[in-house]
């Protein structure tokens, strides 16, 4: 298991990663006290102005904490119920969706899973498995995994995961339920983006703003997490930030009205 470099803690004051304006305003419906929820006054995007410091994310914020604590709150509330009984949209969205991955994925090379939790099970055999994860119980749970099938598991933020493995150039790179929680998403994507083969693939799955769930359980809908989830996409300011650093932006699961996530495959263009 590799481990990060301790300075690299990122800004806890963050401007907005899709058009990089410092202006923005408080979005009150969706904010907690603690955690204001803004929106970019120039594109739109919205997000959060401050962000847990990265330490507080490898232990006491770490990823399976929050989901256990969340879970429990969402059980005990209104909407939580209404949502959980619901579920089913998130079933049947998760079934194609996991579908359409499995059909764009690529099985040889070397493919880095972003924010891979205790496993390398998604990194299909034949591929070299490489890892992120930002949990320091999770990426030692999966070292040996990774290990055993020729690759690594690097503890710390994506950014200096990226940095990290170097000479190593990825088929696809996966970010499937990470991009949320990232306080760079620009940063991560560019560099990702250079650690990209001509024609590899970044595959994406994050929580959709912009979605019809979204729009009608208002603050109650199951992708607001604070502290944990700081960027709040929507289809086109996804687009935006992919665009504006060289990807080429497909939507998989434009059709799906049942759907709380997006799922995007963006390619590196095979001339770059
Ligand atoms: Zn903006």
């Amino acid at each position: 298991m590799l481990n990060r470099n301790k300075e690299g803690t990122p800004d806890l004051e963050r401007c907005c990663d899709v058009c990089h304006s410092a202006d923005s305003k408080r979005v009150d419906a969706y904010s907690e006290a603690q955690w204001p929820l803004v929106e970019c006054l120039s594109c739109g995007f919205i997000y959060l102005k401050q962000v847990p410091e990265y330490e507080a994310l490898s232990d006491e914020l770490a990823w399976e904490k929050q989901h256990a604590q969340e879970a429990k709150r969402r059980r005990k509330s209104i909407g939580g119920a209404l949502d959980a009984a619901t579920r089913w949209r998130l079933v049947l969205g998760k079934m194609f969706d996991d579908r359409v991955l499995t059909q764009q994925r690529r099985s040889s090379g070397n493919i880095l899973d972003v924010g891979c939790a205790g496993t390398c099970a998604n990194v299909p055999l034949g591929a070299t498995p490489f890892g992120i994860e930002v949990s320091e119980a999770l990426a030692r749970k999966a070292a040996p995994e990774f290990e055993a099938r020729g690759g690594q598991v690097f503890h710390g933020p994506a950014h200096e995961g990226l940095d990290c493995f170097e000479g190593i150039q990825f088929s696809s790179v996966y970010m499937r339920s990470y991009l949320e929680h990232e306080a760079q998403p620009r940063i991560v994507l560019e560099k990702a983006f250079k650690r990209l083969e001509p024609g590899g693939t970044v595959h994406l799955r994050v929580p959709n703003f912009g979605s019809p769930n979204r729009i009608v359980m208002g603050r109650r809908w199951s992708g607001f997490r604070f502290p944990d989830h700081v960027n709040y996409f929507t289809s086109p300011s996804l687009r935006r930030l992919a665009e504006s650093i060289g990807f080429q932006y497909r939507r998989v699961n434009g059709w799906s009205l049942f759907d709380d996530n997006l799922m995007v495959v963006l390619t590196k263009p095979a001339s770059s």
